[in-house]
């Protein structure tokens, strides 16, 4: 099957995840795609994929050759945002790119602008596909399906010498679930890639060590009209606290490899106030040392105040992948060897958040992500290009030789 027909096919289908849902996968709708995978596999030859009673599906090619090959994985995510409906997706080709701004809706009026969107400019000539501006695409992670699904018909159809190649579709990676239920035994891979979102010109195998924190600040309340020298107004701690963290060290003013504290959530009243915030940064000894700026923070207003008015609980959620690929880069220099012979130009961009890869890796499978030619996730100016999705199969033929 042509890669524009199960593309447009893919995104058909509704896969939204829920985070609200405690069932895995947290929504049924995702076992339709996941079927329908199944049975194509299977079509194509593949008769040991299956889908697992977790809603992961499995699939493997054995290797077709004595010579010892790296056995290398590819995984891409079934799931699409509950930011943005994915329902009733209703998408439409554009050939050759013209490079001016694209209409999505007449009616709504609603224009996919190259000003506020210039990454369309580095498109112009490629095929993308684009919605009707009432729904997301579902090119994250669709896209990766697409170029895993051809990628796999092609070295089916070919004489191409390689070792074992496995495939893994999962679900509810955009709510953070996506690896819960990963077999890697089942999977069996020296090292893999996850396919998922952003120019092929990405490689990217660092991300943010990660952590949260629960700031609890016990004041004192009383009448307003009694209060002198005696109400702690718990809300007025919580500024105070916030204050003694770095003040540029925040979301609104970083970007690259500067990290963060984000108060994402505050509670309160005068006698109580509950913080949430969460720790993001690339460099563990940087990381390590916020952490400290928040103990440092909670024992100058407890002296302050002259009792335990600041309690603090942190919590790490997830680790760099970096160290890890670099302790066994095997993949990395793989995926980089091939761009070079390709001579496709790239760059390694820092992941600003984590990925399915980055627990993969530390769970002991080496998974950087590559990208899949899919631009402005998760709303209805997403958009794919399919020359660049094509381009990528290329690079998966050549990674597997
Ligand atoms: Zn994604």
């Amino acid at each position: 099957m042509d890669i524009i027909e199960n593309f447009i096919d893919y995104v058909k289908i509704d896969t939204q995840s829920d985070e609200s849902s405690n069932t895995y996968p947290s929504t049924i709708k995702q076992l339709n795609l996941a079927k329908k995978l199944v049975e194509q596999l299977q079509n194509l030859g593949i008769s040991n994929a299956f889908l697992d009673k977790y809603g992961v599906v499995y699939a493997k090619i054995p290797a077709n050759t004595e010579e010892a090959k790296d056995k290398i994985g590819f995984i891409a995510h079934l799931d699409t945002s509950p930011d943005c409906t994915g329902a009733n997706v209703n998408p439409k080709i554009i050939e050759k790119y013209n490079g001016k701004n694209i209409i999505l809706n007449e009616k709504e009026n609603i224009v996919l602008d190259t000003k506020t969107f210039p990454s369309l400019l580095e498109n112009i000539g490629e095929t993308l596909v684009v919605t009707d501006g009432t729904t997301l695409l579902g090119a994250d992670d669709k896209a990766g399906i697409a170029i895993i699904m051809n990628f796999i018909e092609k070295v089916l159809n070919s004489n191409i010498k390689h070792g074992q190649i496995s495939i893994a579709f999962t679900p509810d990676e955009e709510i953070g679930r996506g690896t819960d239920n990963f077999n890697i035994k089942e999977f069996d891979s020296d090292y893999a890639f996850t396919l998922d979102g952003g120019s092929i010109h990405n490689i990217e195998y660092e991300n943010f060590n990660a952590a949260s924190a629960t700031i609890k600040i016990h004041g004192v309340n009383i009448h307003p009209g009694s209060a002198k020298d005696k109400m702690i107004n718990s809300i007025l701690v919580a500024e105070e606290f916030n204050d003694l963290l770095p003040n540029d060290m925040i979301p609104s003013k970083t970007e690259g490899y500067q990290g963060f504290n984000h108060l994402c959530n505050i509670n309160g009243n005068c006698e109580y106030t509950e913080m949430e915030y969460i720790i993001r940064n690339h460099s563990r000894a940087i990381f390590e040392k916020q952490k400290k700026d928040f103990e440092i923070a909670r024992n100058i207003l407890n002296h302050k105040y002259g009792y335990n008015i600041v309690e603090i609980s942190i919590k790490d959620s997830y680790e760099n992948m970096r160290t890890f690929i670099e302790k066994d880069p095997r993949s990395l220099n793989r995926i980089v060897n091939v761009y070079e012979k390709l001579k496709i130009s790239y760059t390694f961009s820092p992941i600003r958040g984590g990925t399915d890869g980055a627990r993969l890796t530390v769970m002991g499978l080496p998974t950087p992500n590559l990208g899949t030619g899919g631009f402005n996730y998760h709303g209805r100016y997403e958009y794919a290009s399919i020359t660049q999705m094509k381009k990528m199969v290329d690079i998966l033929l050549e990674l597997i030789q």
